[in-house]
Formats: structure tokens, C-alpha cells, sequence
């Protein structure tokens, strides 16, 4: 049995993790980083964000491709050689999580491959592959993220029906797909299984999707979908999952319910994408003195430190919104803080982006949220249709709505929906965390022509000054 020694274990190597491992290592300490995988990444880099958004990205291609017919440039119909295509996003897989375990050896950080548990406040076991190792740390970071929560009703184990890591491996492009879960990673995977050819059906219990977004918006994704979905079922709710094996081979036989209505469809592969859970479990916080709360969420204060004081927690595993740049930034006021800073973590808005086509993003508050927490707003907004770059780019049904606070028009919140909505979405978080204003932002001026102006003419429309729209000053 080895014992490695260092100032700062971190467990868990995502984004969250590394992050927090480079940083504290960029400050001076001495770091081991433990993750199960063969480098750093997580779930984002191997089983999320990347693989996901390389896969989104073809299927943009496929469907940019069937639209050009429309103006007069067709391509044919197109042959997909998945094992090609599950390679190369392997490939942006390996290339990147390869990179990320170089930066940590030049930054000097020690890599364990394994699998960590407390055994005390100050110490950690790792089984690795030669191997129990005893880790003696003087702070730890718990970066362990989140699995997929299936709900206990639907346990069938069968090979058709998947979770996110499953759908991303393209084992197969089914036939007939079913995605339970109208959430991003759901809306997400049948953008891609329907590009690919897949007939998708999209159920969600809810009565909307993409909980968290804002309704008219969402309303202009959901038109698009539900041209490239076979089908979009609200307030639905699957019951059973059953495998179907025939002479017409395996598939997977659903119980689905609408109001009182059941029906049983059958299925070639099922997606189950309902949620997810942190990874707090089995990891021997018993022996130290961390608290999870009762949905699992360690509990940590605004340095990101959890009831032990050695022991800090970032990421999916300390709660919502479990996306990998709150996790990274988390990451960065544990190691900050660790190391004797000044820190917190207090972010004014943290933006949410959903890579659909078109894609939906949004910041800060939304229009909803403020109605139903009775905070007042006033809300400004460009519709793409009057955008010169949205039109050549086919993207006319796009919105860019503003949500400001009443007499100093502050900005407090900002909705997009549309191509690139993804990147346009950093300037309203740069604009809220700067504390800018609807004059701000139309005096900015702003490339022409590109989606951006639609955040300074929809600040400008606020005033009835917006060139390429006519809307009289309030
Ligand atoms: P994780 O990335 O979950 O990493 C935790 C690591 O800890 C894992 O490698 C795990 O194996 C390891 N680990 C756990 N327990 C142990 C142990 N006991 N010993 C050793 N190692 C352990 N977020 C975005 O911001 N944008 C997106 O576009 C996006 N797309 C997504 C798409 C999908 C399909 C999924 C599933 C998620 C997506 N996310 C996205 C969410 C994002 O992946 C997470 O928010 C992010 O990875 C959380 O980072 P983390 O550091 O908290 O943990």
C-alpha cells in the first residue's frame, strides 16, 4: 500500500475538478487529482457536453445541407457511416481529455486513476489498478458530479434502453426512438437521432418544455421540433418499460398514459433522460464531517466549503444548475479559497444553453420567473425576422428578448433563441455581472451584420430607436 502526501486532494476530475486541481496547483500547492477515467474530463468532456455537441454539430451539418435545397443547392440524401462518425467524436473526445492530462502533468499535478473514499476528514483510500493508496491531504475538493437518475418505475435493464452515456456511444440508429424527458439533454439527443434518420418521440410529463426557459421562446424551439420530431407528447407519462422480443427483432414495448388514456407502443430503443443525481453516495463521507442534504446535494457555504472544514465541494454535486462552467467556476473559489483568498461564489447570472437547432439560451432572470416571484421587469424584445445576418442565415424565427429592471433598465435577464444563441448569450452575462443598462448596450456598437445587434436594436426598441424595427416610443 502506497501514501501519497499532498496539500490539496481533489476527487473527482471534471470540470469542476481540474479546474479547481489546476488552479491550486497554478497558486503553488502541491495536488493529487483522482478520477476513475484514463484523464481528467468528467462527464462533460466523456459522456456530455463534448461528445453531445460533436454529434449536434453533425447533425447541424445534415440539416443545413436539407435546407439549402430551398435556395437552390441540393447535396442528395445523406449516407451516415456511424461507425466514422462515432469515431471522430471519440477522436474530439480523446484529443481533448489527453490534452487536459497533459496540462495536469506539466502543471506537476499527480494523477491518480481509481476510485476514491474518506477514510477520515485528512485521508482518502484509492483503489487503483496496482493497488489501494492511502491519500493524506490537508484540504480536499469533493468534485465527484452526477449520474443519470432513472425513475425506479422504469428499472427494465435491457440494452435498448439507454441513458445520455448509452445514446452517445451510437451503438445503432434506431428505427423508432423514444426520449422520455422533454429537459435539454432529452430535446438535445432527438436532435440528433432525428437527423440521423431516427423517428423520435419526444414524451414529457410536464405541460412544457425545458423547464426553466422561458414559454415564448421555448414556443419558437418547439415549432422547429416538432418539424424534425416525429411526435411531441406533453402531460404524458411512460408507466412500463417491457423488452419485445420477436421474430421482427427486440424492441421495447411502452406503457404510456395520457390523462386516463393508456396505450402500448412499441419502440427500437428508449432514452430515458429524466434527470440527474450527485454522486455522494459510497464515498465515505461518514467518516468526515460532511452533510448532504436530503436530495443527496452536499452542503457547502459561499467559499465552497462543506461542514469539514478540510473538505470543500463544487460541481453537480452541490446542487443545480448542474452545468460544467458553474462547476469550473466553483472549482476556482474552492482553490482560491483554499489557498488563503479573498473569495466566494456569488455570481450574478449564470448562463443556460440548450444546443437544439436552433439553440435556446438564456441568463439571469426570466420573464417567468420574475412573474411568478412578483418581481417587476420590463421586458424589450428583437424579433429575428428584422435581423439582415438572421435572414441570410435562414434563421428568421429567431428572438432576442431583454429583461430589465424598471426605471434604471439595468439588465436582469436575457432570452435567445435562434442559431448561435449559445455564443450571443455571453454578452448579456458580461453585460448583467458589469451591471450595464439597456442604454449601455445600444450605444455599443455592435459588427453589422451579425445576430449581436439584435441585443443593442432590442435595448434600442426599448426607446422606439431601433432602426430596422418600428415600434413607437413607450
Ligand atoms: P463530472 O463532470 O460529473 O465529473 C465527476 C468525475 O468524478 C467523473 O469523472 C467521475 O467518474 C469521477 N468520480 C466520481 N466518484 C468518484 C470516485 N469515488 N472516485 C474517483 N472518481 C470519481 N453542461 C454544460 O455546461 N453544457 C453542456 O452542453 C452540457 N451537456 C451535457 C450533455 C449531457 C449528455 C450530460 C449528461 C451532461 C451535460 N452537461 C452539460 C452537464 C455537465 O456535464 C456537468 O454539469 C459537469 O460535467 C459537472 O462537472 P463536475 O466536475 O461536477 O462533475
Amino acid at each position: 500500500m502506497t501514501a501519497v502526501d499532498a496539500d490539496v486532494a481533489v476527487l473527482g476530475g471534471g470540470p469542476g475538478g481540474y479546474a479547481a486541481a489546476f488552479l491550486a496547483a497554478d497558486l503553488g500547492k502541491n495536488v493529487v487529482m483522482i478520477d476513475r477515467d484514463v484523464n481528467p474530463g468528467g462527464v462533460c468532456l466523456f459522456r456530455g457536453c463534448i461528445p453531445s455537441k460533436a454529434l449536434l454539430h453533425a447533425a447541424e451539418v445534415i440539416r443545413n445541407a436539407a435546407e439549402a435545397e430551398s435556395f437552390g443547392v441540393s447535396f442528395g440524401k445523406p449516407v451516415i457511416d456511424r461507425h466514422k462518425l462515432a469515431a471522430w467524436k471519440q477522436g474530439v473526445v480523446d484529443d481533448l481529455t489527453g490534452g487536459l492530462g497533459q496540462l495536469a502533468k506539466r502543471r506537476g499535478i499527480r494523477y491518480l486513476r481509481g476510485s476514491g473514499k474518506f477514510t477520515s476528514s485528512q485521508t482518502m483510500a484509492v483503489t487503483t489498478a496496482d493497488g489501494v493508496a492511502t491519500v493524506r491531504y490537508a484540504h480536499a475538493i469533493l468534485a465527484t458530479g452526477s449520474s443519470p437518475a432513472f425513475p425506479p418505475t422504469l428499472g427494465t435493464s435491457s440494452p435498448q434502453i439507454w441513458s445520455s452515456t448509452e445514446a452517445l456511444e451510437l451503438r445503432e440508429i434506431p428505427a423508432a426512438l423514444l426520449v422520455i424527458g422533454g429537459g435539454y439533454i432529452g430535446l438535445e439527443m432527438a436532435t440528433v437521432y432525428a437527423a440521423l434518420g431516427s423517428q423520435v418521440t419526444v414524451i414529457e410529463a410536464t405541460d412544457w418544455l425545458l423547464p426553466g426557459a422561458d414559454r415564448d421562446l421555448v414556443r419558437i424551439l418547439a415549432k422547429t421540433l416538432k418539424n424534425h420530431l416525429h411526435d411531441i407528447r406533453l402531460k404524458t407519462a411512460v408507466e412500463e418499460l417491457r423488452e419485445n422480443g420477436n421474430s421482427s427483432g427486440n424492441g421495447i414495448m411502452a406503457t404510456i398514459r395520457s390523462g386516463e388514456h393508456y396505450t402500448q407502443e412499441k419502440f427500437d430503443a428508449v432514452l430515458i433522460a429524466t434527470g440527474r443525481k450527485p454522486n455522494s453516495s459510497n464515498l465515505g463521507l461518514e467518516t468526515t464531517g460532511v452533510t448532504v442534504d436530503a436530495r443527496g446535494f452536499v452542503q457547502v457555504n459561499a467559499q465552497r466549503q462543506t461542514t469539514d472544514p478540510n473538505i470543500y465541494a463544487i460541481g453537480d454535486v452541490v446542487g443545480q444548475p448542474m452545468l460544467a462552467h458553474k462547476a469550473s467556476h466553483e472549482g476556482r473559489v474552492a482553490a482560491e479559497a483554499i489557498c488563503g483568498k479573498a473569495t466566494a461564489f456569488d455570481p450574478a447570472a449564470i448562463p443556460a444553453v440548450v444546443f437544439t437547432s436552433p439553440e435556446l439560451a438564456w441568463v439571469g432572470i426570466t420573464e417567468d420567473e420574475a412573474k411568478a416571484k412578483n418581481v417587476a421587469i420590463e421586458t424589450a424584445k428583437f424579433p429575428w425576422g428584422a435581423s439582415g445576418r438572421a435572414k441570410t442565415l435562414g434563421g428568421p424565427d429567431g428572438l432576442t428578448k431583454l429583461i430589465l429592471e424598471p426605471g434604471t433598465h439595468r439588465l436582469l435577464g436575457c432570452g435567445i433563441v435562434g442559431p448561435g444563441a449559445g455564443e450571443l448569450i455571453a454578452e448579456a452575462t458580461l453585460a448583467i455581472e458589469m451591471g450595464a443598462n439597456a442604454h449601455d448596450l445600444a450605444l455599443t456598437i455592435h459588427a453589422h451584420p451579425t445576430l449581436a445587434e439584435t441585443l443593442m436594436e432590442g435595448a434600442e426598441s426599448l426607446y422606439g430607436t431601433a432602426t430596422h424595427i418600428f415600434k413607437p416610443r413607450r
